[in-house]
């Protein structure tokens, strides 16, 4: 049978719409267009792509957006305020701080910062923790387009051995606790795992969540794999070897482009709007 191909980029634009019908209605009802705030610290060509491509998402759907550039010697300090600023100003729904930041800066720190009800990118330690135990929480934009691209095509992760390959704090390892909730048996590898081979062979469903080009060799899949690639690198190469050896076997893969990079947007933006929605909540109807 052929592999199913995950489109992320037709899902995203259906979910996208239904964003614009809700955002319509927070302008309607309350007078209220939300403001979704993106920070970049330093000059990282790639950080700035993609925010521009979730300020053009944001465009689609309604939303407002600002980028707050800084500096790459910005200070922890220095953004740990702006974050503080940008936490007490009422018109941003949510706060994005784009990863990776220079490496003088305390990341996560500067995650922990983001107001809980603003950190639609799921970040924070304490979102990280709720969502982890299956509390309310937003959760990492890329593991909940992953959860949500898998769900939509119907692909039982409950019993499946998945493999994740990259454990980051905002990639692989909240990947690994979304598909545990959702009862897969996980395995985590990383750059000390001995043998990647062997626990790839493993794989129901594999992730992979490096950024090296074909790292995961198409010989080492097990028939009927579902592929998740979430690795971008460049001229548009995954990080699983995705030939037609890997494409007879596999029952399932996400293409890159097009496949986890459109649900990470879609997903952010989804949890922008919902933090929107909760806000709103406190705001007086529009009278006409
Ligand atoms: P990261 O912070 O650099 O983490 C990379 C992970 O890969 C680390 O855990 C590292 O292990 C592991 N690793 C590196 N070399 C390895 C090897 N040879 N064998 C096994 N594991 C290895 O990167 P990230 O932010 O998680 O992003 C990973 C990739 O996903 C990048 O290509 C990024 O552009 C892409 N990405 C895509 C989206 C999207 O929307 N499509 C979103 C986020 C990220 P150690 O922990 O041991 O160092």
């Amino acid at each position: 049978m052929e592999a199913i191909r995950l489109d992320g980029k037709k899902l995203a634009s259906e979910i996208e719409l239904q964003l614009l019908k809700r955002v319509n209605v927070l302008k309607q009802k309350y007078n209220y267009t939300p403001v979704l705030a993106a920070i970049i610290v330093g000059e990282d060509p790639a950080s700035k792509t993609y925010v521009k491509m979730k300020s053009k998402a944001c465009a689609r759907v309604g939303l407002n957006s600002v980028t707050v550039n800084l500096s790459k010697n910005t200070t922890t300090e220095k953004l740990v305020n702006k974050i503080r600023e940008l936490n007490a100003d009422s018109k941003i729904c949510g706060i994005l701080l784009q990863h990776p930041t220079p490496l003088h800066i305390d990341e996560q720190l500067c995650f922990n910062e983001i107001a809980l009800n603003k950190d639609v990118d799921g970040v924070s330690a304490t979102s990280f923790g709720n969502m982890t135990n299956g509390y309310p929480a937003f959760k990492c934009a890329t593991p909940l387009g992953i959860i949500t691209l898998l769900k939509h095509y119907n692909i039982i992760i409950e019993g499946k051995h998945a493999v994740i390959v990259g454990r980051s704090a905002i990639l692989g390892k909240p990947t690994a606790m979304l598909l545990l909730q959702e009862n897969a048996t996980v395995t985590i590898c990383h750059r000390k795992t001995i043998n990647l081979e062997q626990y790839v062979r493993q794989a129901d469903i594999l992730v992979a969540a490096v950024g090296k080009a074909n790292l995961i060799k198409s010989a080492w899949l097990k028939p009927n794999v579902i592929l998740i690639d979430c690795g971008y690198n460049q001229n548009n190469v995954g990080d699983i070897e995705l030939d037609n050896h890997a494409l007879s076997i596999c029952s399932a893969y996400t293409p890159v482009p097009g496949g986890v990079g459109p649900m990470t947007i879609s997903s952010l933006i989804s949890q922008a709007v919902e933090a929107a929605e909760i806000y709103s909540a406190f705001l007086p109807e529009k009278r006409n």
